[in-house]
């Protein structure tokens, strides 16, 4: 016979588990220190967006963020501050860089990488500009960094992904102006754009 009580009470262990499994698979893409993606989210989404973009002959931006003089604020201020201050950048991030497509992921340690579909070159770098304003106009103080507050540097690349390549060469090119920024003083970002044109967005105070 038909058993309602039953059916009702397996559906419900049902939507439960379901509704567990979500959450689990959600967590499993989250940062756990700054509730944003984490690397291996990142890593899915890197890959599918290579290959839309390589599918659609769209550009495809990506930019490695490093904070500048961290090890300093970490020695100076504290841990429990310096994991402060990791979660309030990775908030300014994802308000920042927010536009539908866009992934902003936790790299590892006090690096954040970002994915921006569709985004060429000139507006990827106005974009990174625009961050590293916004971090140091925050203005959370950092006694040991020339300009007296938390600031990052950024590498950014772009490209119109071809088939046979892989996005590792992306990263690269970030990793390598993420380092020239860091080189050129910090605060800053390193871009195709700047490749062209050498960029000062001022010294220190
Ligand atoms: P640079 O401007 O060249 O990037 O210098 P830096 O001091 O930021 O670079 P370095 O790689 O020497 O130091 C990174 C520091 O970031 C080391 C560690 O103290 C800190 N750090 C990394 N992960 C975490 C974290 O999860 N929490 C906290 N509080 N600190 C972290
Ligand atoms: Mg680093
Ligand atoms: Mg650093």
């Amino acid at each position: 016979p038909f058993d309602l009580a039953l059916v009702r009470a397996r559906v419900r262990t049902h939507v439960c588990l379901k509704q567990r499994t979500d959450l689990l698979e959600q967590l499993a893409h989250l940062d756990g220190l700054t509730g944003i993606a984490n690397r291996r989210h990142f890593d899915t989404v890197l890959l599918n967006e290579w290959r839309r973009a390589t599918r659609q002959g769209q550009p495809l931006t990506l930019g490695l963020i490093d904070l500048d003089w961290f090890k300093n604020y970490n020695d100076h201020y504290g841990h429990q501050a310096g994991d402060e201050c990791l979660r309030r950048v990775a908030r300014l991030l994802t308000e920042r860089i927010g536009r539908t497509g866009d992934l902003v992921a936790r790299y590892g340690g006090e690096e954040f990488v970002f994915i921006a579909p569709s985004t060429d070159a000139e507006h990827a770098h106005r974009l990174a500009q625009a961050v590293c304003q916004a971090v140091q106009a925050l203005a959370l103080p950092h006694e040991f960094s020339p300009w007296g507050c938390v600031t990052l540097s950024i590498g950014v690349a772009t490209c119109i992904p071809q088939r046979g390549e892989t996005p590792d060469m992306l990263i690269q090119t970030a990793d390598k102006r993420l380092y020239q920024a860091k080189a050129q003083g910090r605060n800053r970002v390193v871009s195709d754009v700047t490749d062209d044109r050498t960029h000062h967005p001022g010294s220190p105070a």
